[in-house]
């Protein structure tokens, strides 16, 4: 889009680009390991042997948290560099967008989605307080209490946007008969994967201090 646009536009497009590319590295290398491993388990002792290829499956998984970029570094990235963009504007402009997205699956009626809109809401009130708070604290200079959460914030916004995007594709009218199976998988995000945004918004806001401690106490 940045490409085939000019002046505020392209640098709308190129901010989104910037501030998506830590979120659509991380979280998906991130959920590759936890499924391999799962694999793994699901297994059981035949899954951990290398014979049945679940190992290997699982090695070659745990690379893409390290290469490209390491995810901490990403998320050092997400906080230091691309939140603070046009002075938090662009990320606030696009919770705004995710919030009406919400919205639109409120108001859509299909019982399929069960609680996805309020349970997306909440999640994006989670986001929208810790974004405020990150921006906060990187704007006063208390860079090593914003980094300090720079996982879990990487995490809490990844885990909106897996919300979000699955309910995006739930809408969608995709003509191929599959339509009941996406809003499943939707309904199955918000009721029981993203609730962990609120456990990741108390350790953003308040672990600082204990990581500070628990890192004296292991020197
Ligand atoms: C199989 C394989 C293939 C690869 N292929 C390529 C390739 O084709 N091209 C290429 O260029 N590279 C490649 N690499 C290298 C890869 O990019 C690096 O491994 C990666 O960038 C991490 O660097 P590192 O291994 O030196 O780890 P380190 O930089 O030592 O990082 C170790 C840990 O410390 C963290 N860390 C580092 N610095 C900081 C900091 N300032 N603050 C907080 N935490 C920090 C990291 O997040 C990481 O968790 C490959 C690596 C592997 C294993």
């Amino acid at each position: 889009m940045a490409d085939h646009s000019e002046g505020d536009e392209k640098q709308f497009w190129q901010e989104r680009a910037s501030l998506l590319t830590p979120l659509a590295k991380s979280i998906p290398t991130d959920a590759g390991v936890d499924v391999s491993s799962l694999g793994i388990q699901v297994h059981g002792g035949m899954g951990f042997i290398e014979e049945t290829g679940a190992a290997r499956l699982y090695r070659d998984a745990r690379i893409a948290p390290i290469y490209e970029g390491t995810n901490g570094i990403q998320a050092i990235d997400l906080i230091g560099r691309k939140l603070p963009q046009s002075g938090g504007a662009h990320v606030r402009g696009f919770i705004v967008e995710l919030r009406q997205l919400a919205e639109d699956v409120r108001a859509s009626n299909r019982d399929g989605f069960g609680s996805t809109a309020e349970r997306l809401a909440a999640a994006i009130a989670d986001l929208e307080a810790t974004t405020e708070w990150v921006l906060a604290a990187t704007g006063e200079g208390r860079m090593v209490e914003a980094l300090s959460g720079a996982t879990a914030y990487q995490r809490l916004f990844g885990l909106v946007l897996t919300g979000c995007y699955l309910a995006k594709g739930g809408l969608a009218e995709g003509g191929d008969g599959r339509d009941e199976g996406r809003i499943a998988l939707a309904r199955f995000a918000a009721e029981n994967l993203i609730s962990e945004t609120a456990t990741l918004k108390d350790r953003i806001i308040h672990g600082a201090d204990s990581l500070a401690a628990a890192r004296l106490a292991l020197a």
